[in-house]
């Protein structure tokens, strides 16, 4: 029995799904303007344990994340690197997927494009208009009109009333209500536009969600996942487009069971561009040993459970590498037998338990400690075996042992005094001591590491 935590009442609950066997999950994907940070990789990461885990019990699980690629970011991007909207997405979308093989996330049953389902949005918003929920403004825009639906709130638990009076509305908005927002936006100059009933324009980011959700998995799914940060507006929002669709006092739900994964911070501190600790998982992983980032990175986002926030930090991930390193020595000890699952034997069971409790990967990677010292112990290969087919189910200890603990450089420590180096360089160079500067430079070249010099001072590095 799988119980999860819903955040749509704020209590664990038993998995019960529309279909029996089968779980229609939702998790809102990037948008692709750029790489994703690695706040995002933890929330990719969740929900790839748990479409993992849901398939290990027995469910077929049918696993849509989508790609967002138009969008206002996006727009402006394009336009700086002077390039067509289609240019940047398929580069960041093909990136986006390179990146999260690295962090060997499966490929999701369905990963729709928003703008391959733009009729599918038009669908909605007339449906919505038609209902009465959604209005043309004079400059064109239309507008979800919030007053209309009873539950906006119900997710984030906001109270509408309160949410208006911290809005501040400018007086030439084409709003009724401070909270409405927008589901098509009228074309603009250099913008991309699509003809509809309303005039040519674009869709906004919530009925992007609402709309792929439904022309995949049906109007009505078990499970929809995202990042803490979606809570509000966007899932509010989306809940509002798809039951506002609904026959009125139906008691139809859009998704049973709404699941948030909860914030990374960054050495303690929270995660913003402004503190200048906004890492992508590029950035991460190109510091990092080739063969064993990836699962190092997983390691470290998955060790603690989906709803506490975790920490990053160079120590952190150092010491998920060792621990990592321990797992593959027993391994490369002890070479393990092929075995089936036996959901009796002990620890199966202990780690089953685990996992059904609200996905606790901590109390589940307890029992893989435990495994692990027993297998020091017995040099058994069955339990070398179970070892490995329990990490398995979560998506580790899938790499050829030796090949994993030879790597490809020797730690993340030793990365660590690159950026010794760096600052070296850079101390000398204000110093005006070039020669040592340069010396610093031909010394990271020899070792495989590129400098580049940014505007402000800033260097980066990363490995040829
Ligand atoms: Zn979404």
């Amino acid at each position: 029995m799988q119980i999860i935590y819903n955040t749509l009442g704020r209590q664990k609950q038993t998995l019960t799904t529309i279909d029996p066997g089968v779980v229609r999950m939702y998790v809102c994907g990037p948008t692709v303007y750029d790489f994703f940070h690695i706040g995002n990789a933890r929330t990719f990461t969740t929900f790839d344990m748990v479409f993992r885990w849901l398939t290990t019990i027995g469910y077929e699980v049918n696993y849509v994340r989508n790609i967002t690629d138009i969008d206002d970011k996006i727009i402006e991007r394009a336009n700086a690197n002077n390039e067509s909207m289609e240019q940047l997405t398929t580069r960041m979308t093909a990136a986006f997927f390179e990146d999260a093989d690295r962090l060997k996330l499966l490929r999701p049953t369905h990963s729709p494009r928003a703008t391959h389902h733009i009729d599918h949005m038009l669908a909605i918003i007339r449906q919505l208009e038609e209902r009465g929920m959604a209005y043309q403004a004079a400059n064109g825009d239309v507008y979800y009109s919030v007053r209309e639906f009873v539950g906006y709130g119900k997710l984030s638990r906001k109270n509408p009333d309160e949410l208006r009076a911290g809005e501040r509305v400018a007086v030439d908005s084409a709003k009724r209500d401070p909270l409405d927002f927008v589901l098509w936006k009228s074309a603009k100059q250099n913008e991309p536009q699509w003809p509809s009933t309303f005039g040519g324009g674009r869709p906004g980011w919530h009925i992007e969600c609402s709309a792929m959700c439904k022309a995949v998995l049906g109007e009505q799914i078990d499970i929809h996942g995202g990042g803490m940060d979606l809570q509000f507006p966007h899932h509010e929002n989306e809940i509002a487009q798809t039951e506002g669709t609904f026959e009125k006092n139906s008691g139809k739900q859009f998704a049973k069971v709404w699941m948030h994964g909860a914030f990374l911070n960054i050495d303690s501190e929270k995660m913003s561009k402004s503190l200048g600790n906004f890492f992508t998982l590029r950035d991460v992983l190109n510091k990092l040993d080739t063969v064993q980032g990836g699962e190092t990175v997983r390691y470290l986002l998955l060790r603690g459970h989906y709803r506490s926030e975790i920490n990053y930090s160079w120590d952190m991930l150092e010491d998920a590498r060792q621990t990592l390193l321990g797992f593959y020595i027993a391994l490369k000890e002890t070479p393990p037998a092929a075995i089936n699952l036996d959901w009796a034997n002990p620890y199966a069971q202990k780690f089953r338990v685990a996992m059904e409790d609200d996905f606790d990967t901590p109390a589940a990677f307890a029992v893989l400690h435990e495994l692990r010292r027993e297998l020091n112990r017995s040099k058994s290969a069955e339990t070398a075996g179970l070892l490995k087919a329990l990490g398995g189910t979560l998506g580790f200890f899938q790499d050829v042992p030796a090949a994993f603990v030879q790597g490809a450089t020797q730690s993340v420590a030793a990365q660590m005094d690159v950026d010794a180096l760096v600052a070296e360089r850079n101390a000398a160079k204000k110093n005006k001591d070039f020669a040592r500067a340069d010396a610093i430079r031909k010394e990271l070249d020899k070792a495989g590491i590129v400098l580049e010099d940014k505007p402000g001072g800033v260097t980066e590095w990363r490995r040829k």
